[in-house]
């Protein structure tokens, strides 16, 4: 084992041990202990969803706010060069631990490639690394999951498929330190591509081609790719979240529970649905989206969605 691996083991082992801990002894620092929130429920919060409000030196009393209002995890966003909005990862860790907030997830697009690249076989490698160094940098937060949420440039089936064959290296390389690969969508996966096609067609009725979400589920290795998905994008791609997460149980084990605005209030969504099949298939872990992010009511939107979701029987 060479020494780098050796390190990231001993790092996963390490959080993985912390992980396995009385909830009393895992409470780091100061704070307060990060468990489920005083109904019982564990809260997770894509921290994408607070926008400006939780950058540079907001960082360390938004994260206490995010505790008190129920928020028990969150899924970090604004990774670039060894650093979260700024913050390098070894701050940002103690400052989650301080609050009693558990870091679960952080997403992140490989940013090697020109614009409009597509994935090939020629920039493999520069994405492989773009992972390993990614994973090293993500190892010091003892995180269980990474997740890209962007599209790949892909006009047909064999650009989809590259970029399945891509994700299985993303996920041998996080794998490495114990770390899982994830994959999110938004509404363009759920369009279809044919085989030297030209494009995505997102026409629901579109009969020819295969949806690209598909062909990531069933053509990436289960042992190194999992699914998150994001339920609101999935119904404006013309599709019924329930049936994706029933069809594909063992995959999609991470959700973004995302409405038009704040949650429930569009009436859109089904949420209780949602999660009762998804806790049915044994997964438990979601994170709160909201995408509007420059509102300057984001704290206000992140509340009203977490006291919607302590206020609901099905959660
Ligand atoms: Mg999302």
């Amino acid at each position: 084992m060479s020494s780098r691996r050796g390190f990231l083991k001993q790092v996963s082992l390490l959080s993985l041990g912390a992980m396995m801990l009385p909830e009393t002894t895992f409470a780091a620092g100061k704070g307060k202990k990060a468990k489920k929130s005083a109904k019982g429920k564990m809260l997770g919060l894509q921290t994408y969803s607070l926008g400006p409000e939780l950058q540079g030196d907001k960082v360390a009393q938004g994260l206490v706010r995010l505790r008190e209002m129920g928020y028990g995890c969150i899924e970090l966003a604004g990774y670039n060069n060894g650093k979260i909005s700024g913050i390098p990862m070894a701050e940002y860790k103690k400052m989650a631990d301080d609050a009693g907030i558990i870091i679960k997830s952080s997403h992140m697009n490989p940013n090697v490639l020109g614009r409009g690249e597509k994935y090939s076989r020629e920039n493999m490698g520069k994405l492989r690394d773009f992972w390993k160094r990614a994973t090293d940098d993500h190892a010091i937060l003892g995180l269980p999951y990474m997740v890209q949420p962007g599209l790949p440039n892909i006009s047909c089936l064999e650009d989809a498929q590259m970029a399945a064959e891509v994700f299985n290296i993303a996920g041998e390389e996080t794998k490495k330190a114990g770390i899982r690969f994830g994959y999110h969508n938004h509404d363009r996966e759920f369009g279809k591509v044919v085989a030297g096609g030209k494009g995505i067609d997102m026409n629901r009725n579109a009969r020819d081609g295969r949806r690209i979400e598909e062909v990531f589920i069933t053509e990436t290795d289960p042992d190194k790719v999992l699914i998150e998905l994001d339920v609101y994008w999935t119904v404006m791609g013309g599709q019924d979240p329930v049936e994706w997460i029933n069809k594909y149980a063992d995959r999609i084990q991470l959700l973004h529970i995302k409405d038009r605005l704040v949650l429930g209030q569009s009436g859109m969504m089904n949420f209780e649905q949602i999660f009762k099949n998804f806790y049915a298939n044994g997964h438990e872990t979601f994170f709160v989206e909201i995408e509007d992010t420059r509102s300057g009511k984001q704290f206000e939107r992140v509340q009203t969605s977490a006291e919607y979701l302590l206020g609901s029987k099905f959660v």
